[in-house]
Formats: structure tokens, sequence, C-alpha cells
């Protein structure tokens, strides 16, 4: 499966660790535990977690009375998905029978305008009437890409020039989108952190914009995290997220790291759904994000 692909450097630089401990030490001991937790951390687990789960674990094995490595394996495959598990929705909450509108927010490089083609070539296959909406109009070069997706996946690109205001291309976007009676409408936004406060007014406005004309919109807020960045993705989240309405995530590029850890770091530290993971690079390479699916991907 597309996980199981994706997941390739995740299997062999945790996974495989972890396997390897298992077949070599046989038995759990103090320095089987030692082993495991420096393992999951090193897959970028997250402190904090790898201590509460090795606890867990540690209770397991003496309630169920278990002796063999071996036998560890299952109940940590289970520890994990529920780590992972959410109250939330993994779906995108669609306006069923109206105009659905995804905003995007993360910082620049993270993979926001791979992820917006990739979804739009999804929700296009899904038969959907797709729009985007070029609201990067800071860094160089974003409208062109948006636009080359556009192309390759065959879905129209409402844009204004280059440092244009970004809430008039949204408004401009959001009205094509009435007039074409389009599905869904996935906006872009500029990703410049280093400037905050800005960033927030341009978002709000935006925000305005887009709620005046439809109401309940925008009904999604993803913010796009690389995955490749591994600790440094979830304190951007707790420094961007905060204010900016977010109501969930997309980790890109876990094709590209060993440490597919963070998934459930992410997942632990903050109060967010991951709706998606990308996994290379093709528009066919984002895959909706489903615990189980990831965890048995990783231990199967
Ligand atoms: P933006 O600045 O946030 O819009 O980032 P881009 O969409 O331009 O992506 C930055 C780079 O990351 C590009 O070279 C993408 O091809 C690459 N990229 C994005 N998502 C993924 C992914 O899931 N896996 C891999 N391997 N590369 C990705």
């Amino acid at each position: 499966s597309k996980f199981k692909e994706g997941l390739e450097k995740t299997r062999k630089g945790f996974v495989e660790k972890v396997t390897d401990l298992i077949t070599r030490r046989k038995k759990i001991d103090e320095e089987f535990y030692e082993e495991l937790e420096e393992i999951l951390i090193g897959a970028d687990v997250g402190v904090t977690t790898v201590m509460n789960l090795i606890d867990d674990l540690r209770e397991e094995v003496r309630k169920r009375r278990i002796e063999e490595a071996a036998d560890l394996q299952p109940i940590l495959s289970e520890k994990l998905i529920g780590l992972l598990r959410g109250d939330e929705e993994n779906d995108i909450r669609l306006n069923q029978g109206g105009l659905t509108v995804i905003l995007f927010v993360g910082v620049n490089g993270v993979g926001k305008t791979t992820t917006i083609g990739k979804l739009a070539h999804r929700y296009k296959q899904q038969g959907k009437k797709v729009l985007m909406a070029a609201g990067d109009t800071f860094r160089a070069g974003a409208i062109e890409q948006l636009e080359v997706w556009g192309e390759r996946v065959g879905v129209d690109v409402i844009k204004h020039q280059a440092g244009s205001d970004p809430a008039a291309v949204m408004f401009d976007a959001v009205q094509a989108a009435k007039q074409r009676s389009a599905d869904i409408l996935l906006c872009d936004t500029a990703g410049r952190l280093q400037n905050k406060t800005n960033l927030m007014e341009e978002l709000n406005k935006i925000f305005r914009v887009i709620q005046r004309e439809v109401p309940d919109a925008p009904h999604e807020v993803l913010m796009v995290l690389d995955a490749t960045t591994g600790q440094n993705a979830l304190s951007q989240a707790k420094l961007f997220g905060e204010k900016s309405g977010v109501t969930g995530l997309v980790l890109t590029k876990l094709d590209g790291t060993a440490k597919g850890g963070i998934v459930i770091a992410i997942r632990q530290e903050l109060n967010l759904p991951v709706k998606f993971v990308g996994l290379g690079e093709k528009m066919d390479d984002l895959q909706q994000f489903d615990s189980e699916q990831f965890v048995h991907a990783l231990f199967a």
C-alpha cells in the first residue's frame, strides 16, 4: 500500500530497530525497556510520550504476566494506535450541497503548494468541481507554482499579480467559485513567519472576506507541517496554530524521514487531528491519515 511504501524509511530506522531488539534480547528486563526507550525517543516520538508509553507497557506486562519480548510486539502496536487515535474525525468537513472552503497555512517550504495540488487532484478524481486560490502573493514564484499544479491536475487557479492583497484574491476566488458552482475551493496563503503580527492580520482579513461571502467558511484551516523537521515542526505548530484557527494538520514528507514517530508526538502534544500525510512529490502521494493503517503499515 501507499502507506507501506511511503513509510519505508521509518520502518528501517525505527520499526526494524524494535524488531531487532525483540529478537536479540528475547526477555523483557530493565535493559530491554531502556533500549526500547532510546529507540522511541530517537524516532521523535517525544520524551514525555515515551515515558508514559513505557510505564503503560510495564503495567501491561505485569498484568498479563508476559516474559517473552516477542509477546510485547502486538501490545506495543495496540498502544501506538491508541496514542494516534483522536476523538476527532480525520475526514475533511465538507459543506454538503454547497461550497467548501479550505484554507492552508504553514511556513514556506513545508509543502503547502504541493499539498493543495494533490488535494485538488484527489477531489477532482472524486468528481468534484475544484478551484484553487493563489493567496500567497508574497513568496516569489508561489503563484506560478500553483499554476503548474493547476495545469497538471486540470484545475483552474484564481490569481492576482505578485505582491497584491491576498484578501482581494480570496474575494475573487470565492465569487468565481460561487459563479461556477464549485464544490471545493482550496486557498493558499503566505507562509512568512518572520512577520507574525502582519501575517495574523492578513489571515484575519482573509477570514472576514471569506466569511462575508460564505457563511460558516472556511470549513477547514489546515496547517501544513514538514515531518523531516521533526520536533521543529511541533514547535512551529504550537507557535503558529494558537491564533490562526487551525482545525487540522497535514504532515508532509513522511517518506523523507526515518523519524515517523513525530506523528505520535504531534498527536499527543497538539489537540488537532492529522487529516492527511504526504508520502512523496507526485499527485497521488497524499493519504488520508488513519491511525490503524499507519501502525499496521509500520509493523506489518
Ligand atoms: P511550500 O513553500 O510550502 O508551498 O512548499 P512546496 O509545496 O513548494 O514544497 C517544497 C518541496 O517539498 C518541493 O520540492 C516539494 O516537491 C516537496 N514536497 C512536498 N510534499 C512532499 C512529500 O510529501 N514528500 C516529499 N518527498 N517531498 C514533498
